[in-house]
């Protein structure tokens, strides 16, 4: 613990950790995992301490450590040795890493507390002279704790005539905890109602004032569901508050304040957890669940479960077993949205009582995370729900690791560190002998291979929940459409009568477009030019409201040309429909219905994204229109109609994954239909019906597309039968790129056709991006142990030819290849 060096990772692209000198002072502060402040060239940053070390590499010049940020260190031993794996296999400055791993650094107030444990609190009672291994001062401590309950403020130690040192080793014996709770917004509080069950007292008050019909269903309500918030105990009691506070004086019911989470959203208060009885295909999942936690060691569970097939109810039952034997649990969930709805459902199912649920996602605010983050590490909260960083939850004992919706490409990280949610999932479960349960109605290619060849146990879901039918899918050929119409609306004769239908009906339909904005393409009639980013090779999408072009890869604007930037031509014309333009369509050709559109432009914030999801939930809306955010894991019970206005767009991109892509958006999307009671059904436009990604999604045949794809991607020694990484050289400089490129690529030659294939370098298929130049290697090998060796040969060959390392961008396992 107290050795004299230690090795610290700093937010810097360098592949390396740096040695520091610990003054004597802060010994007993240093530990593995501490943040730290130290002086690097001519600033301090803030680094995390990797490991203690006896001695310093000869010949550097040595620094020290200038102060420890936390007292608890903020990392857990297992959490640095996952930052290492990742560090490792990604390829990534192992500072970046842990920046990624931790909260956000900001210039927090924090609020330090001392905490007397049972343990402290039986030393205390004792004499001071018969517990050993305190002095006086620490003695004197614990009583002062004990007196005030059990808590007091960092500060006060001092005055006690302790500092810091001395607390670390009272810590250390287990007598007291420190707890580093983050000030900000004063907590919200609620109050929430428990029957107290007294039988005598009942009967008096029955007595007193006859036991009326509302006190029944007060008392029946409390003793199904246990503690309730008050607003929530009033809807489901459908009583008034007098009812309540009656019962309250009476001594009937009890009453305490408990913190509401700043991560909770508004709808919370009237949410009724669902409280069903497992059916049969539900039950054998939850059966060799159970059977792996009794195994305790690591396993990877894929629970493959149709749309509305029920898996959310198997999740939480996972949660409470995992819960149930003193362990905790993460599920990882791939949009914020989803948070939100499965954080609403964890606080239902394990909240009410210990507030045990964090939610941790990137739209909480700085304080809201850290302070989310802080109450986890303090093992306050023993489940969290979060997106891709949230894996990196500082639970410790922890049971369960759940993937929702394990194929989306959300979970994959598109910036340094380039890590997959899921796969580091994998990892962390293995590292703490936890069990991984991946879900999903159309896993990914190399998950379902892994189910097929034993390695991960699969558990099935075949069908819906009560029995309720799939919905219908039903194609519709544009070409024949427009052949009959001659109309280039992007809403097609048949789509266009089912939302007519939808509306008389009055139930609801969910329009879906993969692109966002009014057109998303400028194009001249008379050279054909259309109108690229400056600083991208991409063309720009015109966006009519705001009146102007944006680059949705580098948010560069212009205004909108009157004619042709190259020829000068006056014939410009918009070409391919965005979001914005359908929903414009659909109020011209639906005028009185109630429409709202749900994309990036108009869900800015969680607020907006939740207003309008709960306005259609709660059937204040007819028709939402939207980008893919539609199609993921809401359970909408009144849509009745799916429409997907171009399947085809993501098919042809130059990608090997766009079949696989489309069969999976086309899937999930027409789960959104029929949830309920009422059937669904879903149409889907494109120029090419015969596909068989279409085919397939048509079908909802997921074994099929499987063999079929699993057959292009054999032969093609794409992953799942091949390891893949990808190598960008880039920079603002063209003549630089070429000559990197050119360097790398003398040293990657010599490699190829020895069990590894080096592609490449070719042109990136997005060659400008932000300005910069971009050229690519695509390595393939069979043998991942290869691939990595040869990478990191190729990291130290930049070193050594003085290439910068923010110039090359290693993407393993990539998702896109773009
Ligand atoms: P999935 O995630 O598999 O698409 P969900 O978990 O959202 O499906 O469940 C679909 C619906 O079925 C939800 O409304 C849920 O409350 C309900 N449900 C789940 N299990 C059962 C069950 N055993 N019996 C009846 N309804 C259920
Ligand atoms: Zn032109
Ligand atoms: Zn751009």
């Amino acid at each position: 613990m107290s050795l004299p060096f230690c090795n610290v990772a700093l937010p810097v692209p360098l592949r390396t950790t740096f040695t520091y000198a610990v003054p004597d002072a802060l010994r007993d502060s240093v530990q593995p995992g501490s943040r730290v402040l130290v002086p690097f060239r001519n600033k301090s940053l803030v680094g995390v301490v990797v490991e203690c070390v006896q001695h310093a590499p000869p010949s550097t010049k040595i620094r020290e450590i200038s102060k420890v940020l936390d007292f608890l260190p903020a990392l857990t031993p297992k959490l640095i040795e996952l930052g290492q794996w990742i560090a490792g296999y990604y390829l990534a400055p192992v500072g970046e890493v842990f920046r990624a791993m931790l909260p956000p650094v900001t210039e927090l107030r924090t609020e330090r507390q001392i905490v007397l444990t049972d343990s402290g609190r039986a030393a205390a009672d004792k004499e001071a002279a018969a517990s050993r291994a305190l002095n006086p001062q620490q003695h004197a401590l614990l009583l002062r704790l004990r007196d005030k309950g059990g808590v007091m403020p960092f500060a006060s130690a001092a005055k006690l005539g302790l500092d810091d040192a001395a607390l670390q080793r009272l810590r250390r014996t287990g007598f007291i905890e420190i707890r580093e709770s983050v000030l900000g917004r004063q907590a919200k509080t609620q109050r929430v109602i428990a029957w107290k069950g007294v039988a005598r007292v009942a009967e008096e008050a029955a007595q007193r004032d006859a036991f009326d019909a509302k006190t029944d269903r007060v008392k029946a309500a409390l003793e199904a569901r246990g503690p309730l918030p008050l607003a929530q105990l009033l809807r489901v009691a459908q009583v008034s508050r007098s009812v309540v506070e009656r019962m309250l004086r009476d001594g009937l019911l009890e009453s305490w304040e408990e913190r509401v989470d700043p991560a909770e959203d508004p709808f919370d208060a009237g949410y009724i957890p669902p409280a069903h009885e497992l059916n049969e295909e539900q039950e054998s999942a939850m059966k060799l669940i159970r059977a792996r936690f009794e195994l305790r060691e690591f396993g990877v569970l894929l629970l493959h479960g149709v749309t509305g097939s029920g898996k959310t109810e198997v999740y939480m039952r996972a949660v409470q077993e995992a819960l149930a034997r003193g362990k905790t649990a993460i599920i990882l969930v791939p949009e914020i949205a989803l948070t939100l709805w499965i954080g609403r459902q964890c606080r239902a199912w394990f909240g009410a009582r210990f507030e045990g649920v964090a939610v941790l996602h990137s739209a909480l605010s700085d304080v809201e995370r850290a302070r989310e983050w802080w109450r986890v590490r303090n093992a306050e909260a023993r489940v969290v729900v979060g997106t891709r960083s949230a894996i990196f939850a500082p639970l410790e004992n922890l049971g369960l690791i759940i993937v929702d919706e394990e194929q989306e490409s959300s979970y994959k990280q598109e910036e340094t560190p380039r890590y997959h949610g899921r796969d580091v999932a994998i990892v962390r479960a293995k590292m703490e002998n936890a069990a991984a349960l991946l879900g999903s109605a159309t896993p990914s290619l190399e998950t379902y291979h892994n189910a097929r060849s034993g390695k991960y146990e699969l558990l099935t879901l075949t069908s819906r929940v009560e029995q309720r039918a799939m919905a219908s899918v039903e194609i519709v050929d544009l070409r024949e459409d427009f052949a009959k119409t001659h109309q280039t609306s992007p809403i097609s004769s048949a789509l266009h009568v089912g939302i007519a239908e939808c509306l008389a009906q009055r139930t609801q339909a969910l329009v879906l477009i993969n692109r966002r904005g009014y057109s998303w393409s400028v194009l001249c009639r008379s050279c054909g030019a259309s109108v690229q980013c400056e600083n991208c090779s991409i063309s720009m999408t015109h966006h009519k409201q705001r009146n102007r072009l944006e680059c949705h890869y580098c948010g560069s604007l212009k205004a909108i040309p009157k004619q042709c930037p190259k020829c000068q031509s006056k014939y410009v014309y918009f070409f391919g429909e965005g979001s914005e333009h359908l929903e414009e369509r659909l109020r011209k050709e639906f005028p009185g219905a109630r429409i709202a559109r749900l994309d990036r432009d108009t869900a800015r914030t969680k607020r907006q994204y939740q207003e309008t999801l709960g306005a259609f939930a709660g059937g204040a809306l007819d028709i939402l229109v939207g980008t893919q955010m539609l199609a993921k894991g809401h359970d909408f019970q009144r849509v009745t109609l799916v429409g997907v206005v171009s399947a085809d767009s993501s098919l042809s991109l130059p990608d090997f994954r766009a079949a696989e892509r489309t069969f999976q958006l086309l899937t999930q999307v027409a789960g959104r239909a029929g949830r309920g009671e009422l059937p669904g059904r879903v149409l889907i436009q494109t120029f090419y019906p015969e596909h068989y990604a279409i085919q397939d999604a048509v079908k909802q045949d997921y074994p099929a597309f499987y063999e079929r794809e699993t057959q292009f991607r054999r032969v093609m020694a794409y992953p799942p039968f091949t390891s893949l990484a990808n190598v960008i050289v880039r920079n603002t400089d063209l003549e630089k790129a070429i000559r990197w490129s050119r360097q790398l690529s003398e040293y990657f030659s010599p490699h190829d056709g020895k069990g590894l294939r080096i592609l490449g370098p070719a042109a990136a298929p997005l060659a400008k991006l932000k300005k910069e130049h971009r050229f690519q290697f695509l390595l393939k090998s069979p043998k991942r142990s290869l691939l990595a060796r040869v990478l990191g040969g190729a990291m130290t060959y930049l070193e050594l030819k003085e290439i910068p390392e923010t110039a090359v961008l290693v993407d393993m396992d990539p998702l896109s290849l773009m």
